[in-house]
């Protein structure tokens, strides 16, 4: 039975976005409340009728999410231009070693908003 969990955490973090022209809004310091969702698929374990443990997902991403929780997110090494789409890479790169069933992860800088990244 093949299924897929969905793990959402939030952080709050302020960002500027240094490539934009300086009267784009999001070139101004600014913060949001990020929510991100971390995304596995796989075969279920028959016999203990789940897919993995939620509590893994949260241990997996723990260290990662204090590298990103009541921070500047450009300060972060390898987030110099920190767009929703270039955290969520940031996000798959250091969590997929971690977290081989991952899938997806999106990152939402609003409740509208937000960006996907499924590898490659
Ligand atoms: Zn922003």
């Amino acid at each position: 039975m093949k299924m897929e969990l969905r793990k959402t955490f939030q952080f709050e973090a302020a960002h500027l976005l240094p490539l934009l022209p300086k009267t784009h809004k999001c070139r101004r310091l600014h913060g949001h409340s990020f929510k991100v969702e971390i995304v596995v698929a796989g075969e279920c374990d028959p016999k203990l009728g789940w897919l993995m443990d939620y509590a893994d997902i949260t241990a997996a991403f723990k260290s990662l999410w204090e590298k990103l929780d009541h921070r500047y997110l450009n300060e972060i090494p390898g987030l110099k231009n920190p767009t929703s789409e270039a955290v969520a890479v940031w996000i798959w790169k250091r969590l997929k070693p971690k977290l081989p069933l991952l899938v997806e992860v999106v990152v939402a800088e609003t409740c509208t908003a937000r960006a996907v990244y499924r590898g490659g």
